[in-house]
């Protein structure tokens, strides 16, 4: 498949134009979302509209934006006007949004064109994306095993080629877990990069959008896009988007690369083998290796698994069967609820309300949600002590490649430790990608994960494509 840049390129420049870039993804989508389940949602009409509309104001001799013609994929928990946006949950069943989520409208004015919605682990609950009322979605790189999750309609969709860009968010990992089980790059920004507005929320203090790609160049292209300030969220950070395109090609000479034994203890012989050779590839790149301990990183996935489900249980309460989709009545209010809540659900969202009420409830609260605070606070202080040492950090993405269906779905502990290496970075707000780096068991990619400080995505954008280069992807 082309990457972004070269179509925004060709249909620009006339080689080629938005609408038959659109029917070659189209086509793809027609061929394999059957068998794969990657698409809930597959917007023909307006996409096409849209191609249209580009390749009249190219023919006019208009500039249109650095996506000009690219077809992306969204994550089904973004708002887009008049589509049909599900979570993957029954509970939002028909609801049609009234408002462009804002990292649309910014696809939109920098000339993409969206294509349609993709499968996630109900309410970006998950690490395999089998959490979906509509069925799991199907690793393109081998159909028995998963693509990862949440957002693993959003990476199958990028893998099996039928866009070259994909959004999704990540609140403990979903961006980068499914990235690396795909094969992909994959990006959490900065807290406050890229504005929330139009995500339906899962954390609100965890949630970041941000890019699913073939490629380090996509990646960093998608994110300028979509990053920089919105005056809609209220935790976007006041400044706008950095440049990051130009920084790619700028090596890690002299940079201070930390190797954090957390990040890869605990991971498979083949993970922790690509890692290592990870960190040769930046030595060789003029980096220096500095192995480092950080005790705290093992103590985040508990504090994860109190925080978020608290924020869950309180932004979920919105569903009540009143003002979304799905309604079962009852004999008077309460019971309305109740039975719509009953129904709309599913499993894990409801393990998570309750663990997160519980963990917020009177009594409980100091112990549980106030002893999580605590822990995040000592996160945030450990990452800024690792970073008087290195200039960003190195480690394993997840802990294996791609696994089989049904091979955690019975223990959610099991599933909940895919994401113990990304949630440190969710906890502190800070930066982290996931680069494909090497091939692991059964001829499955390998992702490496590399961390920084709060706004430095340029650093590991060039930390990444050294990776890239090194590994044969150039
Ligand atoms: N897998 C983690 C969870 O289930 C992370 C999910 C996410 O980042 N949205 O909560």
């Amino acid at each position: 498949m082309k990457s972004a840049s070269d179509i925004a390129r060709d249909v620009q420049s006339g080689t080629s134009s938005a609408a038959s870039e659109l029917d070659v993804a189209l086509a793809q989508i027609r061929a394999r979302n059957g068998e794969l389940n990657i698409f809930l949602y597959v917007d023909e009409e307006g996409a096409q509209r849209t191609a249209a509309a580009l390749d009249e104001r190219i023919q006019r001799g208009e500039q249109i934006g650095p996506l000009a013609g690219v077809p992306v994929a969204l994550k089904d928990n973004l708002c887009q006007t008049g589509i049909p946006t599900t979570c993957s949950s029954k509970i939002l069943e028909g609801w049609r949004p009234p408002y462009n989520a804002t990292v649309i409208d910014r696809l939109l004015v920098a000339g993409a064109v969206p294509v349609g919605k993709t499968n996630l682990d109900e309410f970006a609950m998950g690490s395999s994306t089998e959490n979906s009322a509509f069925g799991p979605t199907l690793n393109p790189l081998d159909t028995s095993r998963v693509p990862g999750g949440s957002s693993g309609g959003s990476a199958a969709a990028v893998a099996a080629d039928m866009t070259p860009l994909a959004l999704g968010s990540d609140t403990g990992g979903s961006i980068r877990q499914p990235a690396a089980l795909c094969g992909l790059v994959g990006v959490k920004p900065t807290y406050g990069l890229v504005s929330r507005y139009g995500l339906i929320a899962f954390a609100s203090s965890l949630d970041q959008i941000g890019p699913l790609t073939k490629n380090v160049r996509d990646a960093a292209l998608l994110l300028e896009v979509i990053a920089g300030h919105d005056p809609l969220d209220s935790t976007s950070l006041p400044e706008p988007a950095p440049s990051l395109s130009s920084h790619v090609n700028d090596g890690v000479a002299g940079k201070r690369v930390g190797l954090v034994r957390e990040l890869i203890d605990g991971a498979d012989a083949d993970v922790m083998a690509s890692v290592e050779r990870a960190a040769d590839a930046l030595r060789e790149a003029g980096a220096t290796i500095v192995e480092l301990s950080v005790p705290e990183f093992r103590l985040g996935l508990s504090a994860y698994y109190l925080i978020a489900p608290a924020e869950a249980s309180s932004n979920l309460a919105r569903f009540d069967g009143v003002r979304y989709g799905l309604r079962v009545n009852g004999d008077d209010v309460t019971s309305m609820m109740e039975a719509t809540r009953t129904a709309g659900f599913g499993e894990e969202v409801k393990r998570r309300i309750m663990l997160g009420t519980y963990a917020l409830s009177a009594g409980y609260f100091d112990a549980y949600y106030g002893q999580a605070l605590k822990v995040r606070t000592l996160t945030i202080n450990a990452f800024a002590r690792a970073y008087h040492q290195a200039d960003f950090l190195l480690g394993a993405t997840t802990p294996s490649v791609a696994f089989a269906f049904g091979a955690k779905t019975s223990d959610p502990m099991a599933m909940y430790l895919s994401d113990v290496f990304t949630i440190p970075s969710n906890l502190a707000g800070e930066p982290a990608i996931s680069v494909p780096f090497g091939t692991g068991d059964a001829g499955l990619p390998v992702g490496v994960q590399l961390l920084g400080p709060g706004r430095s995505e340029a650093l590991l954008f060039a930390g990444a494509r050294v990776l890239e280069i090194a590994d044969g992807r150039s």
